[in-house]
């Protein structure tokens, strides 16, 4: 009787602990496709398209090698499962363990045999053990301490003395507002969609969303591997300085958008990391964009995993700012007089992406400053994004994003007003809103919603080390009745989709 492993939809990678050791002559490989998990959500459907034709694709690409692949399509993963076993009677069912408590749970349920993923730099013991260090240091777990223990623990950019260049961090030289001269950003690699695509967009249910897919996205391992070269020759050096930039008519500027095709599984974080360090040794990069994007793939990515697990299921119902208003009417139809917000869903409609400021500093800073339900707003980030797994979405969006469990993942809520939108985009240029503005009938809802958001929440952050000075501002200003009024009414232009 033959061994089945069971490979996910975001396992799509030859080396993963499960097909360790797999001999194609008694290993039968399974894909389960779930039309409940597919229809459970409106899905964007470049993410469904991604995970469907990346499975249908390694499926092929493992029968290519000589294994019986069951490629299976049923109304629940525990139907599809039993269909298998009654047909191939298996002696055992493996599974690399699934990256969410859900899958998980339901895996040892069907007595599925797990084993640890090697999809990732830090496994889930490694990154319980450092918690566990921190806090019997009387510490905080914090991003950074955990990034610079990773490029101690993995070598990586460093010295025989210490961090390369003597710094662990460049973020001064990083994080600059778009350049004012015209710059040639990287082009986005474009496949030819095919049968298989076309006959999967096809068969998507209706209630998914989004525009279909356009070839954005690698579905493939040569399509990963391609698009991580490109962005190391074409890309990498530009990251660095305008990895928070935004601009209107440039939604990718130097982005890798590697993070589907890590999410997939189609890249390891290992191969991303080793082809970095070598353009910055060779000289092809500079300190600051290698830096800048690693700490990305060792230290965030990384962490926001560690920290899903770490957490536990409950984190996702965490509230702390007690936000109880429904999503604005706008993420739905797209339709805002807000520049910035409806740049950044037309982004979301056609690709399923947008980078991590837009993510961050205008959809989730909206949701911040409105009082938007965290759980209302982590499901629909969940559902728009290709490359938004459930273990990245949680801990962005609860505890980054909206700052919901109080202070645990990040120290303060990252709110900003117009300011900083206007500083860091060509958005506000051609606003209908004036982001200098407050009060009165153009002021920019992110300013006049920044000021409310300290306003309402003035005792909490009283004694905060790093919001407190920003009460100290609130005071200063002299209308703040006018502000209260202004809010009052852009929360009922959102609520009426006029805003
Ligand atoms: Fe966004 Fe305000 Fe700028 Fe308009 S003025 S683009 S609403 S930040």
């Amino acid at each position: 009787r033959p061994t089945t492993v069971w490979i996910l939809g975001d396992q799509l990678n030859r080396s993963i602990s499960s097909l360790e050791g797999a001999d194609p002559s008694s290993t039968v490989v399974l894909f389960v496709v779930s039309r409940a998990k597919l229809a459970a959500r409106p899905w964007h459907r470049q993410r469904l398209h991604a995970i469907l034709a990346g499975m249908a694709r390694f499926a092929a690409e493992l029968r290519a090698e000589g294994f019986r692949v069951d490629e299976r399509e049923a109304d629940t993963f525990t139907e599809g499962l039993a269909a298998h076993r009654a047909s191939y009677r298996p002696e055992t069912v493996r599974m690399m363990a699934p990256e969410s408590f859900a899958g998980e749970a339901l895996a040892r349920r069907l007595g599925v045999e797990l084993v640890a993923s090697n999809l990732f730099l830090t496994t889930r013991e490694e990154f319980g053990e450092w918690i566990a260090q921190t806090l019997e240091r009387g510490r905080r777990p914090r991003m950074e301490e955990f990034y610079r223990w990773q490029r101690r623990r993995l070598g990586i950019l460093m010295d025989e003395d210490g961090p390369a260049g003597g710094r662990w961090n460049f973020d001064s030289e990083n994080r600059l507002p778009p350049p004012r001269a015209p710059v040639a950003w990287p082009t986005v690699i474009v496949d030819q969609l095919d049968q298989l695509d076309v006959r999967i967009v096809a068969s998507l249910p209706d209630q998914a969303v989004g525009d279909p897919p356009q070839g954005w996205w690698p579905t493939n391992r040569v399509g990963a591997l391609r698009r991580l070269r490109a962005f190391i020759d074409e890309g990498l050096s530009r990251f660095g300085p305008y990895e928070d930039a935004m601009l209107a008519d440039e939604p990718r500027l130097a982005h890798s958008m590697l993070s589907v095709a890590l999410n997939l599984g189609l890249l390891h974080p290992h191969e991303v990391v080793e082809a970095v360090e070598r353009a910055f040794r060779d000289g092809r990069v500079g300190l600051s964009s290698a830096e800048g994007f690693l700490r990305q793939v060792i230290g965030w990515r990384e962490y926001v995993r560690g920290f899903y697990w770490w957490q536990g299921p409950t984190y996702r119902s965490q509230n702390a700012l007690g936000a109880e208003r429904p999503l604005p009417p706008a993420l739905a139809t797209g339709r805002t007089r807000m520049r910035c917000v409806r740049t950044t869903l037309e982004g979301v409609e056609r690709h399923g992406w947008v980078h991590h400021i837009q993510r961050l500093m205008v959809l989730a800073n909206l949701g911040t400053l409105t009082g938007v339900q965290p759980a209302a707003m982590l499901d629909w980030m969940w559902e728009r994004f290709v490359d938004g797994a459930e273990w990245v979405m949680v801990p962005n969006v609860i505890g980054m994003g909206l700052w919901a469990d109080g202070g645990v993942m990040a120290t303060k809520p990252y709110v900003a007003g117009g300011a900083y939108l206007r500083r860091m985009s060509d958005y506000c240029r051609s606003c209908e809103y004036d982001p200098r503005q407050r009060t009165g009938d153009r002021a920019c809802p992110f300013t006049t919603l920044y000021w409310w958001f300290l306003d309402r929440h003035r005792e909490r952050f009283a004694h905060h080390p790093r919001m407190a000075p920003l009460l100290h501002n609130l005071d200063r200003l002299g209308d703040l009745t006018a502000i209260r009024e202004r809010a009052r009414q852009i929360l009922e232009l959102l609520d009426a989709g006029l805003a």
